[in-house]
C-alpha cells in the first residue's frame, strides 16, 4: 500500500471502527492545531469524537502583564527590547509591542536569542533585554546565550523570563473540574527534548491515554488512532508514534543546559493562573542576567481584552468559534487576542482553516 493510499484510507477506517465512541481528545501544541485544521481531520473524525486545543502555544499563554512590563521597560531610552516576531501584536495591559514602537522604542526582532548577545557587544551603551519565552524546547538555546553573555562578560544583556515547563500545567489543567479530557497528544517537538518518558505520568497518575506523535497528517491520524483504541479498550497507556525522532530519554545535553542555568519558580498562565514549579527563572549563578532582578521589576496583573476567550480556549473549555469575537471583530489581521496573534494560535488556525460551508 502506498504512503498516500493510507492516509486517504484512515478516516474512513476510524470513522467505521469508532462510530459510536463519544470522547473529547486534546492536542497540546500549536503546531498540531494548524495540521489538523490544515488536513481538516476534525471534519473527518467520528461523529462523537471532539478535538480541542491546550495550552502549548508559548505566545497564547504567556500572559497580558508580561507584555506591560515589556512595554514598560522598552519606554527607557538606555533599552533596546529583543524578542520573537510573534510576541510584536500581542496585546499588553495598554498597548502592543508594535504599538510601542510606532511611538519610537528600539525594538527588534531576531530568530535567536544569540543575535541578541550580538546586539548587546555592539550597543554598549544600551541595555538589551531579550525577551524569553517558550517551553522546553526554547529554553536551551536561551540557556546557552546566557552562559555565552557570562563568559564573554557582556553585562547589558539579560533576560525577562517568562519560561513555561509543560508538566506541571497539564496537572493543574486535568485537576480543573470544568476540563474532562478523555485522550491527550503530547507535543512531538517539546518531547524530542524532555524524551517520551516525561509525560509517562498521565497515564500512570491520571489514567490518561497519551500518545506523541509527529506532525504529518498520516502521522496526527495514527496518534488519533492508537488514542481512540486505548479509549474503546478501556486502556491508559502512553504511546510513542514518533520514535523516528523522540527517544525516552530526550535531549539530554538540552535538560542538562536547563538545569545548569534556570531553577524552577511559579509561573503565570493564561487561563490557569499561577502554576506552582511551571516556570524556569535564572537559576543562582546566573541571577545578573534576570531583567527583573537588574531593574527592580515588579510583578504586573494581567488585564485580559475585553471579550476574549483565550483563557478558556487555551484549557479547552470553549473553541474559538464560541468567543463571539471570532472572524467578526478579531481576525488575523486585527487581533484582539493572542490566540489570534500566533503562528500556532487556536483562533488563528481555525480562522484560517475554517470551511466555507460551515464556519467549523
Ligand atoms: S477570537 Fe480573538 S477575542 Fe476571541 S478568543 Fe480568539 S483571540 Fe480572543
Amino acid at each position: 500500500m502506498t504512503r498516500q493510499a493510507r492516509v486517504v484510507d484512515y478516516p474512513d477506517k476510524i470513522r467505521t471502527l469508532f462510530a459510536n465512541l463519544k470522547c473529547v481528545l486534546m492536542e497540546v501544541c500549536g503546531t498540531h492545531t494548524h495540521g489538523i485544521r490544515r488536513a481538516g481531520i476534525h471534519q473527518l473524525l467520528p461523529p462523537g469524537v471532539r478535538l480541542l486545543s491546550g495550552p502549548g502555544c508559548p505566545v497564547c499563554v504567556t500572559g497580558s502583564g508580561y507584555i506591560e512590563q515589556a512595554v514598560r521597560l522598552s519606554r527607557n531610552p538606555k533599552v533596546i527590547i529583543v524578542t520573537f516576531g510573534d510576541l510584536l501584536r500581542v496585546p499588553g495591559n495598554t498597548l502592543s509591542l508594535t504599538q510601542v514602537r510606532a511611538e519610537g522604542s528600539d525594538i527588534r526582532v531576531v530568530y535567536s536569542p544569540l543575535d541578541a548577545l550580538e546586539i548587546a557587544q555592539t550597543n554598549p551603551e544600551a541595555e538589551v533585554i531579550f525577551l524569553g519565552i517558550g517551553f522546553e524546547t526554547t529554553a536551551p538555546v536561551i540557556a546557552l546565550a546566557v552562559k555565552q553573555a557570562m563568559q564573554r562578560k557582556i553585562r547589558n544583556f539579560s533576560i525577562l523570563p517568562a519560561f513555561k515547563v509543560l508538566k506541571p500545567a497539564l496537572e493543574c489543567l486535568l485537576k480543573n473540574p470544568g476540563v474532562n479530557i478523555d485522550g491527550l497528544i503530547a507535543p512531538g517537538h517539546l518531547s524530542v527534548i524532555t524524551g517520551a518518558g516525561a509525560f509517562a505520568f498521565l497515564a500512570e497518575r491520571y489514567r490518561l491515554p497519551t500518545v506523541i506523535t509527529g506532525f504529518k497528517p498520516e502521522e496526527i491520524w495514527l496518534g488519533i488512532a492508537a488514542l481512540l483504541q486505548q479509549i474503546s479498550k478501556g486502556r491508559a497507556e502512553l504511546e510513542n508514534k514518533y520514535e523516528s525522532v523522540v527517544t525516552a530519554e530526550g535531549n539530554q545535553r538540552a535538560q542538562q543546559l536547563i538545569k545548569e542555568v534556570f531553577e524552577p519558580e511559579a509561573a503565570e498562565w493564561r487561563g490557569l493562573g499561577l502554576v506552582p514549579d511551571s516556570g524556569l527563572g535564572l537559576a543562582g549563578p546566573f541571577w545578573e542576567f534576570d531583567s527583573r532582578k537588574r531593574f527592580g521589576l515588579a510583578e504586573i496583573v494581567a488585564v485580559e481584552p475585553a471579550g476574549c476567550r483565550c483563557g478558556e480556549i487555551i484549557i479547552g473549555k470553549a473553541s474559538p468559534e464560541e468567543c463571539p469575537l471570532f472572524g467578526r471583530d478579531c481576525t488575523p489581521e486585527k487581533p484582539i487576542g493572542p490566540c489570534m496573534v500566533s503562528a500556532e494560535g487556536s483562533c488563528a488556525a481555525h480562522f484560517y482553516y475554517r470551511s466555507e460551508v460551515n464556519g467549523s
